[in-house]
């Protein structure tokens, strides 16, 4: 395996039978070896520096009813809740004073945040922040939306393609909910100057190493500035509460993959990760992430962005996840940062 493993760094390109091989091999030494090549890819790039990001849940009103998220439309038992823009703007300044430099405002997709509400919020965070980023995570909204968004100050989106299977994706979703559309997405943010993240889950209900090719192969043609990946957790009274969860090893090998892919790509060691493994996050780092995004969220509405079962850091103050997660990802070697930490591509 290990030549393999240089055959990816030499070319920065995998096969199929290449990404077998390391989906089949035992946790060992060989994987071992995957890690610390993608922990040296990452360190040519961007040193020991982990980036944070203030994760800001504004709703979990949703429209949509994705298969396999908890807060989907027809997930019945959801105490439903929006925030205001002051409230939001409240957690930015407790972000800020902790630290972060970068908020990611994410929610269902909820009509009650039109495109002049969040732009006037994205405006509010620019004038009083203004050495932060903005992400915005708000789902699939119209070109016209993304723009207006754009110039109101915005700098990032995530919209992870979920995968790049058309197949597959139908299998994921409902029948109003189209693979084209959410890459039509993907291109119009990255036209209009996002840096743009895309990805999926690992282990989510008809993966296989086929479709995990095509989200490899994906990635390496769009060339995002940030991939986000976790394993898939069930979320009960979901059409997919009895699947079983993605595997943590998978999720770290496929993190090493994508970095050694693209080495300047902004990683995420997610919090579906440390909710799959008590050292989840810092086993994400050591494969190759360079991110985290501890929840800012005000602590009373966390429970009810449960996206998935048991998801970590719902009970806690957003100063205690800075604390904690400073301490923890020390034990990689690396270290946070107080910085926007923008792509270096
Ligand atoms: N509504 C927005 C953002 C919120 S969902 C959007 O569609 O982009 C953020 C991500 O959480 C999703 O892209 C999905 O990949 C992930 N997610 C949803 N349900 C999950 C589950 N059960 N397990 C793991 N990840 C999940």
């Amino acid at each position: 395996m290990k030549t393999i493993v240089d055959t990816i760094v030499a070319t920065r390109d995998i096969n199929l039978e290449q990404l077998k091989a390391i989906i089949a091999a035992p946790e060992g030494d060989d994987t071992a070896y995957l890690y610390a090549c993608a922990r040296v890819a990452c360190d040519q790039v961007y040193g020991k520096q982990v980036f944070m990001r203030g994760l800001i849940e504004i709703s979990n009103h949703c429209k949509n009813d994705c298969l396999y998220c908890g807060i989907r439309r027809s997930q019945t038992g959801v105490r439903r809740y929006r925030l205001t823009p002051d409230e939001i703007l409240q957690c930015c300044q407790t972000g800020y004073e902790l630290g972060f430099r970068t908020f990611v405002v994410q929610g269902g997709e909820d009509g009650w945040f039109t495109d002049e509400v969040v732009c006037n919020i994205v405006s509010a965070i620019r004038s009083r922040f203004a050495d932060c980023a903005i992400t915005l995570s708000l789902g699939e909204r119209s070109r016209e939306s993304y723009r207006l968004m754009r110039e109101a100050g915005a700098d990032r989106y995530l919209l992870r393609h979920e995968t790049a299977s058309a197949d597959h994706y139908r299998s994921l979703h409902p029948a109003e909910m189209s693979f084209d559309n959410r890459i039509r997405c993907l291109r119009d943010l990255r036209e209009l100057g996002y840096q743009t993240g895309c990805g999926f889950m690992v282990g989510s209900p008809g993966q296989t190493a086929e479709t995990l090719l095509e989200d490899l192969q994906f990635i390496r043609r769009f060339e995002p500035q940030m991939v986000g990946i976790g394993p898939f957790i069930p979320a009960s009274g979901t059409p997919f509460e009895h699947h079983k969860a993605g595997s943590v090893e998978l999720t770290l090998r496929l993190l090493a993959i994508i970095r050694l892919l693209q080495p300047t790509v902004l990683l995420p060691s997610t919090t579906a990760l440390g909710t799959m493994h008590p050292r989840g996050r810092e086993r994400g780092i050591l494969a190759g992430a360079n991110v985290v995004m501890p929840n800012l969220s005000p602590k009373a509405h966390r429970k009810d962005y449960s996206l998935y079962d048991n998801k970590l850091c719902t009970g806690d103050e957003a100063a205690e996840c800075r604390v904690c997660l400073d301490r923890r990802i020390r034990t990689t070697g690396c270290q946070l940062v107080v910085d926007r930490g923008d792509f270096a591509g």
